[in-house]
């Protein structure tokens, strides 16, 4: 069960005295209580966990401190919409809102090659008036001996670079827990010029070690791919890990299955799913049609697929676009044939543009 208190509610106060004593007298229940600062207030969560059955939610929510109270299902507890459509979503990082209605678009390197490339890339997406970027530094790779990235050796320029051109966010993949202080260290020692969304792979959805100790920290936020062999839910369940540590600043992405039948992509576009995921989660939904699509192949219509797959998960409410382009992707050292170029960076988010205002004037249209 979950109690939500009355917004800014002062933990000093009587109120809140009164319905902490009644709560724990209560047998058999455990509270854990949960705070999210949101962009106007301040809101309190209480979990009760055990035995709740018996509980008259009447009852609780004329607690002079209790707002409203959700019966809650055991999947998704601190993520999970649990049917209220008021809960709020999302979270305030950098300056920079992410909740289920935003849209931001984290155009970038798949994988960090040269100082030169990040430079081109990063000011291509200033002159756009684009503040976030994808930068891989911790490539997870299916063959050992292909370029395994540059490591915690580029985190310097790349951070220094965004500061330049005033990048807010950077969606950066760590395969091991060690890669959470390398950044935080070198962010701290640059002076904290931008800031990291801690990217997730899809090869590492289910790595719990992984999770709980991004979870751990509160200090970066989540990037969680779905897993690509997975169920949804098993990848929502995977979310929540995070969120069960203590970090709820989660992003969830679609990024595709790999299954035969997504052919001639490299994987079968999942976009479709953003409105189940709004609906079971509180989470802002990313797509990447990068990594779903995985070919710059374009139909007669001279739409590229990777724009098509776009479009659709724009159209459909995606929160945040996770998309690969390169200056130069015959030299891109991962996943070049799938990069888009910087040329064709204003047409992308023209499209997007379209996209979202579609996705407003159908949203409007249901109401
Ligand atoms: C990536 O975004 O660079 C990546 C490796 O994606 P995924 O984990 O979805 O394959
Ligand atoms: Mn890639």
């Amino acid at each position: 069960m979950l109690l939500i208190l009355h917004p800014d509610i002062d933990n000093q106060s009587d109120a809140y005295k009164e319905t902490l004593k009644y709560l724990q007298a209560l047998p058999s229940v455990t509270i854990k209580e949960h705070v999210v600062q949101g962009q106007q207030q301040r809101l309190t969560e209480l979990y009760l966990l055990g035995e709740t059955k018996p509980l008259d939610a009447g009852e609780i929510e004329a607690l002079p401190a209790v707002e409203r109270v959700i019966r809650i299902s055991e999947e998704y507890r601190i993520l999970g919409r649990h049917h209220d459509d008021r809960r709020v979503s999302g979270f305030d990082y950098q300056g920079l809102r992410f909740d289920q209605d935003s849209l931001h678009v984290f155009a970038g390197l798949c994988a960090v090659d040269t100082p030169e490339h990040v430079e081109i890339m990063m000011k291509a997406l200033a002159q756009q008036g684009q503040r976030c970027t994808r930068m891989g530094a911790y490539k997870p790779r299916t063959n050992p001996y292909a370029f395994q990235g540059h490591g915690k050796g580029c985190l310097p320029y790349v951070f220094e670079l965004a500061g330049k051109h005033n990048i807010a966010a950077i969606a950066m993949e760590v395969t091991h827990e060690s890669h959470i202080e390398e950044i935080d260290t070198c962010l701290e020692k640059c002076g904290r010029p931008t800031g990291v969304i801690l990217q997730i792979g899809t090869r590492n959805t289910q790595n719990f070690e992984l999770l709980k100790a991004i979870g751990r920290q509160q200090h970066y936020p989540a990037l969680l791919k779905r897993g690509f062999g997975i169920t949804l839910n098993e990848s929502l369940n995977a979310a929540e890990y995070l969120a069960s540590e203590g970090n709820t600043q989660v992003i969830f992405c679609l990024r595709g299955m790999k299954s035969d039948f997504g052919s001639p992509h490299r994987n079968m576009v999942d976009f479709a799913q953003i409105p189940a995921v709004k609906r079971l989660t509180r989470m802002p939904v990313c797509i990447d049609p990068s990594h779903s699509v995985g070919t710059r192949e374009h139909s007669p219509d001279k739409v590229m697929d990777i724009a098509h797959a776009t479009a659709q998960g724009v159209i459909a409410g995606a929160n945040m676009v996770l998309v690969d382009f390169h200056p130069h992707p015959t030299k891109a050292l991962v996943d070049g044939p799938q990069a888009l170029l910087l040329d064709e960076l204003p047409k992308f988010l023209e499209d997007i543009a379209i996209s979202r205002e579609a996705y407003e004037r159908r949203r409007a249209l249901w109401q």
